[in-house]
């Protein structure tokens, strides 16, 4: 009996120290040497702007791979005109992670996840947003923008400027006539010979082609799955400036809009001939921090000494769309954390660093 009443105490004790170590006062207590920090969830922002006049549907799709600012700036400037024919929506920046990270796919390449993608990978809530908003939405068309790596007309295994189809025609859809008139339209204004838009066919219906890895991609599923034309547009890496890859997004995108019968307000044309104003807003950038429950602003680069076992929530940050606050050495995927040594935050722009935050453990 004795024995067995011991059991039994030792089973309950074991239980009760169960639940005592599930306590968050109890788990905090192990980390009280370190500082937590948390932070907000990364924003997917989107927008739908539907004119007076009837028109076509378009959607335009930024960001997919992070190290191509020419795309997501050029998504972005369209979220800042008004729509008066037709309606656009514009996700501009759908991998933001890797937009902060300046890499093409912080957790591998989103576009090769449209065709299957684990619920556990960190790209599956955009991926599925995605593809959901493209279901609401039911667009007539979607483009896709890049920024492909070298000139495709000096080089066909390079993927920069061009306009990528998959087909030259798809269940009827003439898409190699569509991307040839953008892109001789395109063309006429472009004087430099190797930046010239020609068409490249990935093929990827035909079971040989080259490119099996498209059917993998975001106008692949588009295509196949929603029964939507879909086109990507790429500028090239290797064009001078910003401004120029963003200038050559605007340009196709342009003709795009007037294909499918959409008119924006003011037009591209304006935004061609003002185009530095439009990509370098002037903004004041700030952070709003709480430590231990006292808020605090930042608005420039600072080192803020904090004893150990500080609670430190990044509330909130300001400054353009492309604006948000990343961990030296953490995992960017994380929303919050412990960390036991000094470490220094970057308030980011897009690929931009605006100015450092360090945390000294006192
Ligand atoms: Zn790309």
């Amino acid at each position: 009996m004795e024995d067995l009443s011991r059991r039994n105490f030792i089973r309950l004790a074991g239980s009760s120290l169960l639940l005592l170590s599930l306590n968050p006062d109890e788990v905090f207590a192990k980390h009280n040497s370190k500082l937590h920090f948390k932070l907000p969830p990364k924003p997917l922002q989107y927008y739908i702007k539907e004119g007076k006049e009837k028109g076509g549907r378009v959607l335009i799709i930024g960001g997919i791979h992070g190290n191509e600012p020419g795309a997501y700036k050029a998504a972005d400037i369209l979220m800042d005109l008004d729509v008066k024919k037709g309606t656009v929506a514009v996700l501009p920046r759908t991998n933001f992670v890797s937009v902060l990270a300046n890499v093409r796919g912080y957790n591998g390449d989103m576009n090769r996840k449209f065709h299957r993608i684990s619920r556990k990978d960190p790209d599956y809530r955009y991926v599925s947003f995605i593809k959901d908003f493209i279901d609401d939405f039911r667009p007539d068309v979607v483009l896709s923008l890049h920024d492909g790596y070298g000139f495709h007309i000096k080089n066909k295994k390079h993927w920069g400027q061009c306009i990528v189809i998959d087909a030259v025609s798809y269940k009827g859809y003439p898409l190699y006539s569509t991307a040839k008139y953008v892109a001789d339209r395109v063309n006429k204004k472009i004087t430099k010979k190797h930046w010239k838009i020609p068409i490249h066919n990935t093929d990827t219906f035909n079971r040989y082609t080259k490119y099996k890895e498209q059917r993998k991609s975001l106008t692949y599923y588009v295509l196949s799955k929603c029964n939507i034309p879909a086109f990507c547009i790429e500028a090239s890496k290797q064009l001078p400036d910003l401004e120029t890859k963003t200038k050559m997004h605007l340009m196709m995108i342009k003709e795009f809009l007037e294909i499918f019968n959409v008119e924006l307000d003011p037009g591209i044309d304006h935004v061609l001939s003002n185009l530095s104003s439009f990509i370098n807003r002037k903004r004041v950038y700030s952070v709003r921090l709480n430590i231990n429950g006292r808020t605090e602003i930042i608005n420039s680069s600072k080192t803020i000494k904090v004893p150990a076992g500080s609670r430190i929530r990044f509330e909130s940050v300001y400054g353009n769309r492309g604006s948000f606050v990343i961990p030296e050495g953490v995992n960017l995927n994380y929303s919050g954390f412990y960390y036991s040594r000094n470490i220094r935050f970057f308030l980011k722009d897009d690929y931009k660093k605006v100015f450092t935050l360090k945390f000294v453990k006192t």
